[in-house]
């Protein structure tokens, strides 16, 4: 073994043991429950990694390790970091490691793979679709407009709010009183008639085959409680690993309870002052309470020095948290001395922000460093648009992580719809969608024809047996023929999607007038569906967990080329740069929307500014611009306000950063060209002062 110690070496006493527990003379054992629980850059995932990898170097089964985390990427780079370590020991696989390593993903993601496995035996067709958040507020305002709740005058509350308060309700596993109790005081008068309508929606979704995110969660919690599917389900997996688990919600924990029930062969990891998913029902508890679900108790390893930052960010960094109200982990140490303090730099507005960000990020690229090694982080991912602008003007390319913008668009929802429709077409959100696209067919004729499918066996096989709607005609014929060839499966995928591309084009261009860019979009869709082994795959995976965007969205980035990457502080988890930009690190934005903050929001947003703050290596930034645009989060319209610094910087902390403005000297003639640009209403201000 003694390849296997020299990666061993690379950890220090309490990561080794955390890695080492349950591995005896070298072999795997099924270990009892384990907690790492440690502050960021303290090297949890990289211990979780060595974990999983030493464990494989013990005998453990790769095929036997469930390994979950709050993104597909973040899974697939802990199944390269395993490869990495077992590569170095383990004389090359009959398979790679990263393949038998298949069990690695989120929650949801592994959820419905096992459900489609189990489909049968918990009353599911595995043919089922899944709503993304959208259709499910569409399904949910359809049962509303059924039961007669939608009526404007009654107030009821809207499609989002109620699928909000149904969402908390199945994820924190919490009755429906306490839920519009804590949360939704003012829909407390409606909880008979959300029962009602919650009901409905249930019974709609049980209907059509369809399942939302929470569904995905709440029948794996179930099957996996279930005396005999339990023993299957759990009997599947010898190491269940979880990390990032102060971001896991209730039902997420009853779903590991449901796997593990003794917590043999259970590791969780996390840290407490980094949990930033409260507003998705997520609870710090999950992680506290964990050693005591078990007897005896779940170990507790602890892990206290910091590999990541420089002294003088963590400085700043554990400043920012020691001011929280309450927390469990301790404050980090680090070796890593430097002069360079962390800089708050005030700047005029947002457009000043861009540019000093750009200039800055070109100054880093000239002394070395490549764009990949640095990031801008931000809260809301519209505050990063005048960014986009700036980068794009000066050619640097950039990834935005969380999502491609591109998939909310009208022309590409057609397509995963008529596809969705294909795969299910019980699936009335996607059958009204893409029925509707045919000229002549209306909602009323849509629903009939859905109605008749809803009852068959075979559904794609009566769809061409229907009569033909009157106004519909050839049109009918081909949208049948086309749905027909694409169920049958004649083609091998990705064909499918290239042949409801095909039928759909002449339809864009009748719909849409700058139908060309659209139909470059779905070539871009056609190119990234190519990426997924099958149509069931391509869709879940994108409904699941979109790929990210690029400064030529849309498309999928060109991994070998140099790029900056751009993303929301939430997406940023986990991760780490050489340099990190904040922007917008002003009330209103960290935290945001100051009014209708509860003090443990507020709380959350400094564990986010914490988090942003934690990314960081070599070099921070947190920028400050003296006013900035409310894009849409002010009930009075969109506007510039202006801003002060975060209120988690308060002056006491101000000596733990390197203080400035810019641009640092002022060119004279654009600062007057720029003041000629200035509009203010001073005699508003002066009415304002009164009132
Ligand atoms: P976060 O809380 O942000 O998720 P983390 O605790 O998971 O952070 P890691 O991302 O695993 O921390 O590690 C942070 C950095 O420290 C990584 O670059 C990692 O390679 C490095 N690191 C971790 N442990 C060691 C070690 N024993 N020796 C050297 N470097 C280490
Ligand atoms: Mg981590």
């Amino acid at each position: 073994m003694s390849a296997a110690a020299a990666y061993l070496e690379t950890l220090n006493t309490e990561q080794r043991q955390a890695v080492e527990h349950g591995v005896v003379d070298a072999k795997a054992t099924i270990a009892p429950p384990l907690l790492i629980i440690a502050g960021a850059g303290s090297g949890k995932t990289n211990t979780l990694a060595h974990r999983v990898a030493h464990l494989i170097v013990g005998g453990a089964d790769p095929r036997r390790i469930l390994l979950m985390t709050f993104s597909r990427r973040a899974a697939a780079e802990m199944a390269r970091r395993v490869e990495r370590i077992c590569n170095r020991v383990l004389p090359a696989h009959a398979q790679p490691l990263t393949d038998a390593l298949t069990w690695a993903g989120t929650f949801h993601g592994i959820g419905a793979r096992l459900l489609r496995d189990y489909a049968q035996e918990i009353g599911l067709d595995p043919a089922f679709t899944i709503h993304d958040r959208e259709d499910s507020a569409d399904l949910m305002n359809l049962v509303r407009h059924e039961l007669g709740f939608s009526r404007t005058e009654t107030r009821f509350p809207t499609k989002g709010t109620c699928l909000s308060i149904y969402s908390r309700a199945i994820n924190a596993e919490a009755p429906l009183e306490d839920v519009l109790g804590r949360y939704f005081p003012w829909c407390a008068s409606w909880a008979e008639e959300l029962r009602d309508l919650f009901a409905g929606y249930v019974a709609a979704k049980q209907a059509q085959n369809v399942l939302d995110y929470d569904d995905l969660l709440l029948y794996w919690a179930r099957a996996a409680a279930h005396p005999v599917l339990a023993e299957d389900i759990g009997g599947r997996f010898d190491h269940v690993m979880v990390d990032e688990y102060q971001d896991t919600n209730r039902l997420q924990a009853s779903i590991l309870m449901a796997l593990k029930p003794t917590g043999d062969g259970l590791t969780v990891v996390g840290d407490d002052a980094q949990a930033i998913y409260s507003f998705r029902a997520a609870t710090v508890r999950n992680i506290l309470e964990f050693p005591r679900r078990f007897t005896p108790p779940a170990r507790i390893i602890t892990l206290d020095r910091n590999y990541r930052s420089t002294e003088p960010i963590l400085a700043a960094a554990n400043g920012v948290i020691d001011l929280a109200s309450e927390r469990f982990t301790k404050n980090l140490w680090t070796e890593r001395r430097s002069a360079e303090k962390p800089r708050l730099v005030t700047v005029r507005d947002e457009a000043d922000q861009a540019r000093y960000i750009a200039e800055a990020v070109l100054a880093n690229r000239e002394g070395g460093a490549r764009l990949k090694q640095q990031a801008v982080l931000f809260r809301a991912t519209h505050h990063s648009r005048p960014l986009e602008i700036e980068l794009a003007r000066r050619n640097i390319p950039f990834v935005k992580f969380g999502g491609l913008k591109f998939l909310d668009a009208a022309h590409v929802k057609d397509i995963l719809a008529i596809l969705r429709f294909v795969q299910n077409p019980r699936d009335r959100v996607a059958g009204f969608r893409a029925m509707q696209l045919l000229p002549g067919v209306g909602p009323g004729t849509a629903q009939r024809v859905l109605d008749a499918l809803a009852s068959a066996d075979q559904p794609l096989t009566l769809l061409p047996t229907l009569p033909t709607p009157p106004r519909a005609g050839d049109d009918w014929a081909s949208f049948v023929a086309m749905l027909t060839t694409i169920g049958r499966g004649d083609a091998a995928w990705p064909a499918d999607i290239e042949r409801a591309r095909r039928w759909y084009e002449p339809h864009l261009e009748r719909l849409h007038e700058d139908a060309t860019m659209r139909a470059a979009d779905l070539l871009q869709l056609e190119q990234i569906a190519a990426g997924y082994p099958s149509r069931e795959r391509f869709l879940t995976e994108l409904t699941l967990d979109p790929p990210d965007a690029t400064s030529d969205e849309p498309g999928v980035p060109h991994l070998d080329e140099d790029y900056l990457i751009l993303s929301t502080i939430h997406s940023a988890k986990g991760q780490e740069w050489s340099s990190v930009f904040v922007l917008n690190t002003v009330d209103g934005c960290i935290p945001i929307d100051l009014a209708a903050g509860t003090k443990e929001e507020v709380e959350e947003e400094r564990r986010l500014l914490y988090v942003a703050m934690t990314r960081a290596k070599d070099s921070l930034h947190l920028v400050v611009p003296q006013r900035f645009f409310t894009y849409g989060q002010n009930p009075q319209g969109d506007r510039h306000v202006y801003a002060s610094r975060t209120r988690f910087i308060p002056s006491s902390l101000l000596a733990r950063f390197e203080v400035s403005a810019w641009p640092a000297v002022r060119d004279e003639g654009a600062a007057r060209s720029e003041a000629r640009n200035v509009r203010i209403d001073i005699g508003a201000q002066m009415r304002g002062m009164w009132r």
